[in-house]
């Protein structure tokens, strides 16, 4: 089932629960204004969290053919709800197969497993994955790299670290500056970003020796 039907079913179950708890407040005795007031809230607030968290823009083919880290291949399927096991290969193939699919579109529906079984227990199988072969890093949207831009980053966008504007890569964590500078200008880069940044974080955290440690 697609992600676009099963967010359908479950949110006709959404708006049937909310029908019933209003009809039953009020039948308990509570003020009709205010028990529908909340129930339109809370459907508002579902509405507004279903477009924000599950309506994700689509990252094109020859961008994700840019993404040469395993960790952020990762990063990509867990934002678009795709499985995320499997070597960079796996996923790189997984994500182009969703970026082939959803090509014509500029934001897709992406459903977590949960809400994906709960709307049908009839799934497609995967179909054969295109061949990738991981491309030279350019820029995401067709961009081209420019000595301006770089000199204008003043700190990484993964980690915040501090940068002379000279470097290409991040010197605490090997982030391409302006390759994810450029990335994060959209919607789905920003989350990535987001997603990426905490696990750099985790990751320096771990590499830093802890001092108590006996050897
Ligand atoms: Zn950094």
């Amino acid at each position: 089932m697609e992600p676009k039907q099963a967010w359908g079913a479950v949110s006709l179950l959404m708006l049937l629960a909310v029908a019933v708890l209003v009809v039953a407040f009020v039948t308990m005795g509570y003020s009709v204004m205010v028990v529908t007031s909340v129930g339109a809230v809370a459907i508002l607030v579902y509405v507004y969290v279903l477009y924000k968290r599950y309506n994700v823009e689509v990252v094109p083919e020859s961008d994700i053919r840019l993404f040469t880290e395993p960790d952020d291949l990762r990063i990509l399927c867990r934002i678009y709800g795709l499985d995320c096991s499997g070597d960079d290969e796996a996923l790189r193939s997984r994500l182009v197969q969703f970026a082939h699919k959803n090509r014509s579109k500029a934001f897709a529906w992406v459903a977590p497993k949960a809400v994906l079984s709960l709307g049908s227990a009839l799934e497609a199988g995967e179909g054969t994955a295109p061949d990738v072969t991981p491309a030279k890093p350019h820029l995401t949207g067709g961009q081209e790299r420019s000595e301006a831009r770089l000199t204008a980053i003043r700190s990484c966008p993964i980690c915040d670290a501090k940068v002379s504007g000279k470097d290409k890569v991040c010197w605490e964590c090997g982030a391409d500056l302006e390759f994810y500078t450029v990335f994060q200008g959209s919607k789905v880069g920003r989350r990535f970003v987001t997603e990426k940044a905490k696990e750099v974080r985790r990751k320096l955290r771990y590499d830093v020796p802890s001092l108590g440690e006996k050897t």
